[in-house]
């Protein structure tokens, strides 16, 4: 009950997102690269349809390396992620702790709280409810919990912001490789078809050169992006539409937007295909 108490005075007439001129697309995931690996196709798509795009990774990169000491390898990622997020020309904000450290706590919330408000999104992209790593499964909690308090003013947000009354329109990416954590595939609610995009998403993961380096030392040429086109066209191959596709769920819209929003599938249109009900 408390979310329709809530959210009653939040909410404006129907659908008066879609028709702003501007959508406001915030992407929040674990790490430098996971935003590349599971939701940058469909990014790149909304950035050429004019959408105005948001880019943060809640961890530093800290333990993404063999070689270097953690400052140092933090810094390295710190710009391979500006570069990829320079390529859309998104947004970026910067990274709150280091990796494996990644809590359902009040400072980090109230962190991500601050920034969920002063970007005031219409379209929220986050990590998988359920993937194999920790830290994507709890920054996709931590990432949802600041969209829902967006508009709650006793909730102190750390730096203090003011409350904002958008409607925001959740959407979980894929878990890293399509399989949660006990290794079954994850069928999404529809897929985006990133054919016409998978160059530029490959472009942007290439920007994460220290990761795509110690990758290949160890496992062979090119797997670091072969890896990410492999994920991608496993989803494809559900759509029997397209080569390559990104996949999606929808989060629960209480608190957070009208029942029936759905920008993605509205903005993107054509590239817009659920997955054939029966696979789920
Ligand atoms: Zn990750």
């Amino acid at each position: 009950m408390f979310n329709l108490i809530f959210i009653a005075p939040v909410w404006g007439p129907a659908k008066w997102r879609c028709t702003k001129m501007i959508c406001k697309v915030f992407a929040i995931a674990a790490h430098a690269d996971d935003i590349e690996f599971r939701m940058a196709g469909t990014l790149i798509l909304l950035a050429k349809a004019g959408c105005e795009i948001h880019y943060m990774n809640i961890a530093n990169g800290s333990c993404g390396s063999a070689e270097h000491d953690a400052e140092t390898i933090a810094a390295i990622r710190l710009e391979e992620s500006k570069n990829a997020a320079n390529k859309i020309n998104a947004v970026f904000h910067s990274p709150l702790v280091n990796d494996i450290e990644i809590f359902y706590e009040k400072n980090l919330l109230a962190k991500i709280g601050s920034v969920m408000r002063s970007v005031a999104p219409d379209i929220l992209l986050v990590d998988g409810p359920m993937d194999y790593m920790e830290d994507h499964t709890i920054s996709s909690r931590l990432a949802v919990t600041a969209a829902f308090t967006r508009a709650m003013r006793n909730f102190p947000v750390d730096p203090p912001k003011e409350p904002v009354f958008n409607q925001v329109t959740v959407y979980h990416a894929q878990p890293h490789g399509n399989r949660d954590l006990l290794n079954r595939f994850v069928f999404p609610d529809f897929l985006i078809n990133i054919d016409s995009v998978i160059k530029e998403k490959s472009d942007m993961l290439n920007e994460h050169k220290s990761q795509k380096e110690w990758l290949e030392k160890s496992q062979g040429f090119d797997v670091y992006l072969n890896t990410m086109k492999n994920f991608s066209r496993e989803l494809g191959n559900l759509s029997a539409k397209c080569e390559f596709a990104e996949g999606w769920r929808y989060h629960n819209p209480l608190g957070l937007c009208n029942t029936d929003s759905n920008p993605l599938r509205d903005i993107l249109q054509s590239k817009f295909n659920e997955v054939p009900s029966g696979l789920g």
